[in-house]
């Protein structure tokens, strides 16, 4: 009797005791950039999953049934937020029937809620012009000053999930944050030269950087976020290569190549592409990413 009872205890206690305590959190990242972070910072503790491809563009990825399987067994969603996600992430959402990531709940991190974003409008955007940045602009891990914040965020948010896990989180916090900042001192020495620089990108992507390294963006191939250029925007946008005699004209390898290398060859500039996120699958990290983005930059500006 008093063996079955204990067997029947013992049977309960493997039954309590929490998911978390042995299996891993499962993290899944919409983008490469934010998976990179989270894996670093999760380490052991974390399984880490990323929707988009390093090279799709991530404002438009295929609502594939892999993915909502993917999102069905997440304990946490991290998202770039700020409409990137817009076209292709509530379809998911819905498919994976979990309620512990959908909008308000813990398992929800909008990773824009964690830094400051660039180009809020203070009008509502009419969607139907197409501007697909109709809540500030997304592309804000190409800052590594940003990043840090989303190192933090990040960390706190597992920490809070997996609390058992809590002292791990925060440690590879602290040494994401003191890797990436030993980098950033290279990387601003790297481009300290570029300082003042103009360029042209094909998409408007590049706003975080052009901050952090004082470059200046003074135009894009495309009219306006989404939108494929027409001719006659692409003659206004060689006149204003020429006129400010523009370095390099800068995209992510996902976009047509085509006129952007008309512009560069038109107008005496450097056709330039450089990745727009890590490269998760390969295990690519961010600084090894932003080494990669650093170089090729330095090269095309010549500094
Ligand atoms: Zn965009």
């Amino acid at each position: 009797m008093f063996q079955k009872l204990s067997l029947l205890l013992l049977s309960l206690s493997v039954l309590l005791v929490p998911l978390r305590a042995s299996a891993k959190l499962e993290v899944v990242a919409t983008t490469p950039d934010l998976a990179v972070i989270a894996r670093d910072v999760g380490g052991p503790d974390a399984h880490v999953v990323a929707l988009a491809l390093a090279t799709q563009d991530p404002h438009f990825v295929d609502a594939k049934p892999h993915l909502a399987l993917a999102l069905s067994k997440a304990n946490l969603l991290l998202l770039t937020g700020a409409g990137l996600e817009v076209g292709w992430l509530p379809t998911l959402l819905t498919g994976s029937r979990n309620a512990d990531i959908q909008p308000g709940s813990a398992g929800y991190l909008d990773c824009s809620s964690l830094v400051q974003l660039l180009q809020v409008p203070t009008a509502p955007v009419d969607r139907s012009q197409g501007d697909i940045h109709p809540q500030g602009n997304p592309h804000f891990s190409y800052d590594p000053r940003r990043v840090e914040a989303l190192a933090v965020g990040i960390g706190k948010r597992l920490a809070e999930l997996d609390a058992s896990h809590k002292a791990g989180y925060f440690a590879r916090t602290k040494s994401f944050l003191e890797g990436l900042h030993a980098a950033r001192i290279r990387w601003e020495a790297r481009l300290a030269k570029a300082r003042g620089q103009k360029i042209i990108a094909y998409h408007d992507s590049l706003p975080y950087l052009a901050d952090w390294l004082g470059i200046e963006v003074v135009e894009h191939v495309e009219p306006k976020p989404g939108i494929p250029p027409n001719p006659s925007h692409i003659a206004h946008v060689l006149e204003r290569a020429r006129a400010d005699k523009v370095r390099a004209i800068v995209q992510q390898a996902y976009y047509p190549s085509g006129t952007s290398k008309l512009i560069a060859d038109k107008a005496g500039a450097t056709f330039l592409q450089i990745p727009g996120n890590p490269d998760f699958a390969q295990n690519q990290t961010y600084n090894a990413y932003m080494d990669d983005v650093v170089a090729k930059l330095a090269r095309a500006l010549g500094v």
